[in-house]
């Protein structure tokens, strides 16, 4: 993503841009130079995956169970300063200038209100709740991943690539977090035999020793085919 809109703020017919953007990605220089990039040539931005939702099971909405200590943390801060962790995070990216809109998948009214409310809220966000963010983008950076395609798979066989692995993290997503189930399997269902044959057999020490958000790809692949498969 970063290279793209490095690539598009350097041509002079693109009026605007949506792309992802949230409190992990905004922590990356070389995202920070090309969203600056952008703005700086009179690119509308608008941001999808506020809430940067991984394919490890979590949550996110309203209803969602908070499960780890770092989970726990994070809400209970922003309850205390009167948010919801979601409303937090769509507050982190509305902040940030350079950023005309968000675009939020909502599957419910009591979503939609919470984040209606979460942009006509006035207070902005402070200091230290940025730092609450940055700090749980660290610790849970292996829940998320960056889509960087090119980098896993340059320690995956020829079957897996283009962006076999980070199209399978993304259904996982969809499974696990969108509880889009239907959608994920459809997905899933389109890998050519070829490769979803090999999914289980592979090793995938390299494109984990590679992946810089520390995902435990193995894993993470042999729970897409227990339940996409
Ligand atoms: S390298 Fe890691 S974060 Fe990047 S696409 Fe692959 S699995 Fe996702």
């Amino acid at each position: 993503m970063a290279q793209s809109l490095a690539a598009a703020a350097r041509l002079d017919w693109i009026d605007a841009i949506m792309t992802a953007y949230n409190f992990r990605l905004m922590q990356n220089p070389e995202m920070q130079a090309a969203v600056e990039a952008c703005h700086k040539a009179g690119i509308g931005l608008i941001a999808i995956k506020t809430q940067a939702a991984g394919p490890v099971a979590k949550w996110a909405g309203q209803d969602a169970k908070v499960e780890t200590e770092q989970d726990r943390k994070l809400v209970g801060h922003f309850l205390k300063r009167g948010f919801t962790q979601g409303q937090a995070k769509i507050k982190v990216v509305l902040q940030d200038e350079r950023f005309s809109s968000v675009c939020v998948g909502m599957e419910n009214i009591a979503l939609l209100r919470s984040n209606v409310t979460a942009v006509l809220h006035k207070a902005k966000l402070t200091h230290e709740d940025m730092v609450i963010l940055k700090r749980y983008a660290e610790v849970t950076c292996s829940d998320y991943c960056a889509g960087c395609a090119h980098i896993c798979d340059s320690g995956v066989p020829d079957a897996l690539r283009p962006g076999r692995i980070s199209d399978i993290m993304r259904y996982l997503m969809y499974y696990n977090n969108y509880r889009e189930q239907d959608r994920a399997r459809e997905l899933f269902a389109q890998i050519p035999n070829k490769a979803r044959n090999r999914l289980l057999s592979l090793d995938y020490g390299l494109a984990e020793a590679r992946c810089p958000q520390y995902m435990p790809i193995g894993k993470l692949i042999a729970e897409a085919v227990a339940k996409l498969a």
